[in-house]
């Protein structure tokens, strides 16, 4: 095969960069494995700082590490990471405190009965997610998803990880150059070469020469040299959905050393934005995430400061020096061009709200490395599908996110106001807010296999949120009467059971470090 894909090149080592190259690698540079093993190079530069936050995952990237070959032991002790169950969600609604959860773990039951209508009917309820998953009760004691004997990756309850970003992209490298043959090359590039058919054919670089390759992975952050400078491939904001272009991002010591590790992210709705709230055994990361068409940075930072003085005390809020990040929401109108992919911050950003960001980077690297065109004449038909799969994704990353902002009945400020303005809302989503009046999103939902938010956690957003549906006047809902209380039972017995079995997150994190998890 004349043209055949045998030297890919990534250029870029955050995040995207590495996890890039581990999944790859994983699969078609190790000689005993592949038939045909690639080369792939990465290419990092020694003065371009990585973004370096990105703190919380999506349980996807338990299989994601799997998949790259990390062990987990080592994984929780290098990259000072803890479990994540899931996001606590306080002040969306109303302002006034009040609070509910999106866990990890779909209501009991979800896929014969979905128990959405039977809470609606219920009097006195407690709060969806309280009623329909045990995963909430293990939020409010900082509980573990599993214990010391529960295997690597596998779980008592679904969870997925908070983790220092820096240390995770430093582990990541270790591991692919170590284990997965993945050239490591220190340099800046400083120019593309097309060659006559408009393909990149290399890169210079500063201080390495010419980097040739036949697959290029945009991996440079929100510079998106490649795909965005080279190609000029346009960038569409979508801010006219979702407001928020500056982050102020801090670093927050235990007030005591062994102190709670939360199990889910904190989010805290502020007057122009949110205020998200992280755990990690040794510190917690606090950042503010806003609109600066309705706050100043002053005020942003000021409520920054209010928010850790008031949960961190007065000597942690005056001793942090949060890093102000600007960036404009959207994403490349197309992702993959040519012989060229963009991954990452590269590719587009919308903000940091459910954390999407990570996900989207591994589920690209998985599609590169699964559907890897074996030739040049091929990959045309590979960056096809990938282009409308990501445009599909970007689509439902921002009818979710938006949803949590449309469903505030918030009159405190513009923003909150403006959120709801039906023009800055996306028409599918005003579609299905008025579908979902009559009928509780379920199974019929879901447009296809990879969507990547499942429908349960569109029940969790609206129903903690306060919206209500119909109740549904049908014959099988009658039916299923008697299953729905049968469920909620059994739901409230394994909650006290589990909150009975598991250790705390700071225990089991001190166990991990001292014993390690089994390995299968
Ligand atoms: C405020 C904020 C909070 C976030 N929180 C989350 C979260 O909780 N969860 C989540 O999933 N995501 C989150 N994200 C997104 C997440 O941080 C990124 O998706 C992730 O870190 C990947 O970044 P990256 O590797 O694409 O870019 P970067 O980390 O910016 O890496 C770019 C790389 O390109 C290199 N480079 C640049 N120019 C050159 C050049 N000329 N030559 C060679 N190399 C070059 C740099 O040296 C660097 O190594 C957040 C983002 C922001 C802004």
């Amino acid at each position: 095969m004349e043209d055949r894909i045998s030297r890919i090149i990534i250029v870029g080592g955050g995040s995207a960069g590495w996890l890039t190259a581990g999944v790859i690698a994983a699969e078609h540079c190790i000689e005993a494995q592949a038939q045909k093993p690639l080369e792939l190079v990465l290419i990092e530069s020694p003065d371009v700082p990585t973004i370096g936050v990105g703190e919380g995952t999506w349980p996807s990237m338990r299989a994601t590490l799997q998949r790259v070959g990390l062990s987990e032991t080592d994984f929780v002790r290098e990259c000072d990471a803890s479990f994540k169950q899931g996001t606590f969600f306080r002040d969306w609604h109303t302002g006034n405190g009040e609070t509910y959860c999106h866990p990890f773990t779909v209501p009991v039951g979800y896929a014969e009965t979905n128990l959405a209508p039977h809470w609606l009917a219920l009097a006195d309820a407690p709060q969806f997610a309280d009623a329909v998953t045990p995963q909430t009760a293990l939020f409010a004691d900082c509980l573990a998803p599993k214990q010391i004997t529960t295997p690597e990756y596998a779980f008592v309850v679904n969870y997925a990880y908070h983790l220092d970003a820096g240390k995770f992209a430093e582990l990541l490298r270790r591991h692919c150059t170590e284990q997965l043959g993945v050239k490591h090359v220190k340099a800046n590039v400083t120019q593309v070469n097309a060659d006559e058919s408009g393909d990149i054919q290399s890169v210079t670089t500063d201080s390495a020469g010419a980097v040739a390759g036949d697959l290029f992975i945009d991996c440079t952050g929100t510079n998106s040299l490649l795909l965005g400078e080279h190609f000029e491939i346009p960038f569409q904001s979508r801010q006219a959905y979702l407001f928020n272009d500056t982050a102020l991002a801090a670093q927050v010591p235990y007030a005591e050393e062994d102190q709670a590790i939360q199990s889910c992210t904190h989010a805290t709705a502020q007057t122009a934005g949110w205020i998200w709230d992280i755990g990690l055994p040794t510190r917690r990361g606090i950042g503010h995430v806003y609109s600066s068409a309705h706050i100043s940075d002053d005020e942003a930072a000021a409520q920054l400061t209010a928010y850790i003085k008031a949960t961190a005390g007065a000597q942690a809020a005056a001793s942090v020096a949060p890093r102000k990040i600007a960036f404009a929401p959207g994403h490349r109108q197309k992702f993959w061009h040519r012989n060229c992919v963009a991954i990452g911050m590269s590719s587009g950003f919308i903000e940091p709200l459910e954390a999407s960001a990570l996900v989207m980077i591994e589920l690209a690297a998985g599609m590169i490395a699964d559907q890897m065109p074996p030739t040049r004449n091929v990959m045309d038909v590979v960056a096809k599908r990938y282009n409308q799969k990501f445009l599909r994704h970007w689509d439902q990353i921002i009818e979710f996110l938006k949803l949590h902002y449309v469903l505030s009945s918030r009159e405190d400020s513009a923003y909150w106001q403006d959120n709801r303005a039906i023009t800055s809302i996306p028409d599918k989503l005003s579609e299905q807010l008025s579908l979902w009046r009559y009928r509780s999103p379920w199974h019929p939902d879901a447009e296809a296999v990879d969507d990547l938010f499942p429908t349960a956690s569109y029940q969790y957003i609206l129903y903690g949120m306060g919206f209500r549906t119909m109740p549904p006047t049908t014959r099988s809902h009658q039916l299923a009467q008697r299953a729905a209380t049968e469920l909620f039972r059994k739901n409230t017995a394994r909650a006290e059971q589990l909150q009975q079995a598991l250790p705390s997150n700071r225990e089991l994190l001190k166990k991990v470090n001292e014993f390690g998890f089994q390995t299968l």
